[in-house]
């Protein structure tokens, strides 16, 4: 028993894309260190962080890719996508136009990678209902109609985050018969989507 080396340990990249300022880099931080820091600013030049996971008996690495500025300089991404196994889109569902960009990014996705790749939408900032302007029905069929994973989370207030890792960890090659009995790491909740804090409960209709 025990760990592997690290050098040996599977590892999974995840590249987090979407319009600048939907929340990228604070759903990895509220991922990795449980923080939400509403002033950070703009991360510059750190390419990836690495978390290991423990699921059942399985350890393995997911490596986080926060295209960080780059958001602006779309010739930039292919390189990130590349190699990647999971691509994570996100928006702000307080700004239409970065719901309206989903389609471009999921089109960079496929053009690069083609069906070989686990794709996620992510709608992002669910702790500001009263500003909200995509309604969780349309985002959700967004997501049906372009086949892809779709999760409704908040950076600020960790909804749903951990979940939304669990459920990509189970998409990711060889993981998908992972049971994740052991949940505690994902917010000891057994994987059942936590929903966004009223006015309607809907998050029992996610697809993940
Ligand atoms: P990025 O450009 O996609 O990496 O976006 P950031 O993570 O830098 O976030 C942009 C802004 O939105 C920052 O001011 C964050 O504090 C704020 N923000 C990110 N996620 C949330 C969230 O879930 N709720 C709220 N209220 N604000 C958020
Ligand atoms: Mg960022």
């Amino acid at each position: 028993i025990g760990v592997l080396p690290s050098a040996h340990m599977k590892k999974f990249k995840i590249v987090f894309l979407g319009d600048l300022g939907v929340g990228k880099t604070s759903i990895i931080n509220q991922f990795m260190y449980g923080t939400f820091d509403p002033n950070h600013q703009p991360t510059i030049g750190i390419d990836f962080l690495s978390k290991t996971m423990y699921i059942d008996d399985r350890t393995f690495r997911l490596q986080l890719w926060d295209t960080a500025g780059q958001e602006r300089f779309r010739s930039l991404i292919p390189n990130y996508i590349r190699d990647c196994t999971v691509a994570v889109i996100v928006f702000d569902i307080t700004q239409r136009s970065s719901f309206l960009s989903l389609d471009k990014w999921v089109e960079d996705v496929k053009t690069e990678r083609g069906g070989d790749v686990v794709i996620a939408i992510v709608a992002n900032k669910s702790d500001l209902l009263e500003k909200r302007a995509v309604s969780y029905e349309e985002a959700e069929e967004k997501a049906k109609n372009l086949n892809v994973l779709f999760v409704e989370v908040s950076a600020k207030t960790g909804n749903n985050v951990k979940l939304l890792f669990g459920t990509l960890s189970k998409y990711l090659p060889g993981m998908q018969d992972i049971s994740m009995s052991n949940a505690a790491e994902f917010g000891g909740n057994g994987f059942k989507l936590e929903p966004t804090p009223q006015p309607k409960e809907k998050a029992d209709k996610c697809k993940c």
